[in-house]
């Protein structure tokens, strides 16, 4: 099957906030939020050389791995109905429902949900599973078909920037953006903002991309991964009360928080020009509702 994927709608928005203009910095969002509801931000790039390459190989069925509020189980299950595929997620620990699960199989996903040792092995879970025609997309939309998608970003990037924010979660988007920039010889500053606990494990991939103009802030997960603060919860509400722009307390509100304490400490000179990448992943605010 031939298929052909768009471009995804992606504007870059300037942003103000609290005192950063005051603090002689620019920041500017690239709305990759806006891509699409479910299939967004970089859910949407990790996706499309996987959704290429099943097409080419006539793949019937996606089939990936996901916790139970994963934003990349809804993008696979909303990117298969939008472009006929099939899909199964297998999902970590007991049998739940929730708001994410319920809209991943209203798109018509199939759910397996598998105990938390089983799950790790993602090798032999594959290797034993009797579906047919399947494309297998690595948890999250990573391997490097997933970063190839998201390397893709810097390209629409202008010059002008001096410093590109990512949220890191297994890496894969910031590896796919660390090796673009290698590739492309760019002298944008990278930065990587950690929204899991003990992340400097990741750092030797990131090295290994060849991109050294990058920082890695490893302290800026909140207290782990999807746990929330009272601080985090008021700066989140501060933040889309004054912009009109959502951020998910999972990833881009810790980024945004991190990157607010950041500027207070003067760590950007005057005259930066920042550019953040939203992620998406707002249907991780549905977490918070439920
Ligand atoms: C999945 C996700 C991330 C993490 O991306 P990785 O490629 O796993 O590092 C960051 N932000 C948002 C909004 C996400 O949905």
């Amino acid at each position: 099957m031939n298929l052909v994927l768009e471009k995804p709608y992606s504007p870059i928005a300037p942003i103000a906030f609290g005192n950063w203009q005051e603090k002689g910095i620019e920041i500017a969002f690239k709305r990759e939020d806006l891509s699409h509801p479910f299939i967004s931000g970089n859910k949407w790039r990790k996706l499309h050389y996987h959704l290429l390459a099943a097409a080419k190989k006539d793949a019937k069925t996606l089939v990936t791995f996901g916790g139970a509020f994963s934003n990349h189980l809804l993008a696979t299950a909303a990117a298969g109905a939008k472009y006929r595929f099939k899909t199964m997620g297998i999902v970590r620990g007991e049998w739940v429902q929730n708001p994410v699960l319920g809209l991943c199989k209203h798109f018509g996903m199939q759910l397996e949900f598998v105990d938390r040792t089983t799950y790790k092995d993602h090798q032999s879970i594959e290797v034993h599973s009797k579906i047919e025609h399947a494309y297998w997309i690595p948890e999250g939309g990573g391997g490097p078909l997933g970063e190839k998608g998201m390397g893709e970003i810097l390209q629409e990037i202008p010059d002008a920037y001096t410093h590109v924010c990512c949220s890191v979660g297994t890496g894969a988007s910031f590896k796919g953006l660390l090796q673009a920039a290698a590739f492309m010889n760019s002298h944008i500053q990278l930065e990587a903002f950690a929204i899991i606990k003990q992340a400097d494990y990741l750092n030797e991939s990131f090295k290994a991309c060849g991109y050294p103009n990058y920082r890695f802030h490893t302290e800026s997960h909140g207290g782990g991964y999807a746990k929330t603060s009272a601080s985090l919860i008021a700066f989140m509400e501060n933040f889309s009360r004054s912009t009109g722009i959502l951020c998910d307390q999972v990833y881009e509100a810790k980024l945004l928080q991190y990157l607010d304490l950041l500027i207070q400490e003067n760590q950007y000179p005057r005259g930066s020009k920042i550019l953040v990448l939203h992620n998406g992943g707002l249907s991780g605010m549905l977490s918070l509702f439920a």
